[in-house]
């Protein structure tokens, strides 16, 4: 399965969250593989912890508070999860 190229912003910028105005826990661009149309993708703590693709990486970030060498593999694969059903929103 190919993933479509991504880009995580930092944690401390993260925009606002679309949808409540809270602050975002982390935010990613995704491009469209074919069109190439960037989209944003922000995680919310109260909008997302319910989500069961969501909830886990905001328990990721509540433990570790960012990715880092040690747990990259694991923050990695919680961020594709995540994104795979994410309401992105395009930018541009
Ligand atoms: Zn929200």
């Amino acid at each position: 399965m190919n993933l479509p190229p991504i880009t995580v912003e930092s944690t401390s910028e993260a925009p606002d969250c679309p949808a409540c105005g809270g602050p975002g826990i982390l935010s990613a661009q995704v491009s469209h593989p074919v069109t190439h149309r960037r989209a944003m993708a922000v995680l919310c703590e109260t909008c997302d912890i319910d989500d069961p693709d969501a909830g886990p990486l905001i328990a990721y970030f509540a433990v570790n508070g960012a990715i880092d060498s040690e747990t990259l593999d694991q923050g990695t694969s919680l961020v594709a999860t995540w994104l795979s059903t994410a309401r992105a929103k395009p930018v541009g």
